[in-house]
């Protein structure tokens, strides 16, 4: 049975969620801050195969939420409850860690279908990795000494290891995927992220920022993920 926390001070809010999807055959635990969510989070990783995170919170919001959660090296997929579908803040939240998001007020059947996908990404990252290992093959991308590991969620530069959010991983697969090719800003947001409305894509810039220095050398002077001025971005795999 998969295992959800609901992360809500809005009592009713919670308690209907809870009882939703309790209906649904999911467990439900329910956190009414930042803090709370934390500690349960922190303190026994596995319990829980998704998060359900308001942003507006007493105490800490849900982006500092996600953000300290991931510097904790937990990665649970979060699915973010944004106040307002404002690219912005949608952006904010991925950066923060976030694997998906969901503006309020939302219908019952879009949440439980999104709740759904995140469970089939995380079991379909799993399964990959199984059949990886049983076809003796891998979904491994390596360029220069780097090497991400999509079934690990990982990247590897040297001894270095660094955690990925599955929205980091996607990102990633769909540079990988367009290789040598010029991505542009409202590509990465309609197909990465799902984002049609018309948004300030400058905004997705914060975004690439945190993927240079995951797998740049000198971040500042990125030789793998080049900006195409006033179009987007260009994945190299091997610059010259
Ligand atoms: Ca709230």
């Amino acid at each position: 049975m998969s295992k959800v926390l609901i992360v809500e001070d809005e009592k009713h809010l919670a308690d209907g969620l809870r009882f939703n999807l309790e209906a649904e055959g999911y467990d439900v635990e329910i956190a009414a801050d930042g803090e709370t969510a934390l500690e349960l989070l922190i303190g026994s990783p596995q319990q829980f195969h998704l998060v359900v995170l308001d942003v507006m919170l007493p105490g800490k919001n849900g982006f500092d939420v996600a953000a300290e959660l991931r510097e904790a090296g937990q990665f649970v997929p979060i699915l973010m409850l944004t106040a307002r579908n404002r690219a912005e803040d949608v952006l904010k939240g991925f950066e923060a860690g976030a694997d998906d998001y969901l503006p309020k007020p939302f219908e019952l059947a879009i949440l439980m279908a999104r709740l759904r996908g995140l469970l089939r990404r995380r079991e379909w990252f799993h399964l990959s990795q199984e059949t990886a290992s049983r076809a003796n093959g891998s979904d491994q991308f390596r360029f220069a000494d780097k090497m991400i590991d999509f079934a690990e969620l990982e990247l590897r530069a040297g001894d270095r290891v660094e955690k990925l959010t599955l929205m980091e991983a996607d990102l990633l697969r769909y540079l990988v995927r367009h290789e040598g090719k010029t991505v542009s800003r409202r590509n990465i947001l309609e197909e990465v992220w799902g984002l049609h409305e018309d948004t300030d894509t400058r905004a997705i810039d914060n975004f690439i920022a945190r993927l240079r220095k995951l797998i740049e050398d000198e971040p500042a002077t990125p030789r793998h993920l080049l900006t195409v001025r006033g179009v987007g971005y260009r994945f190299v795999a091997n610059p010259v």
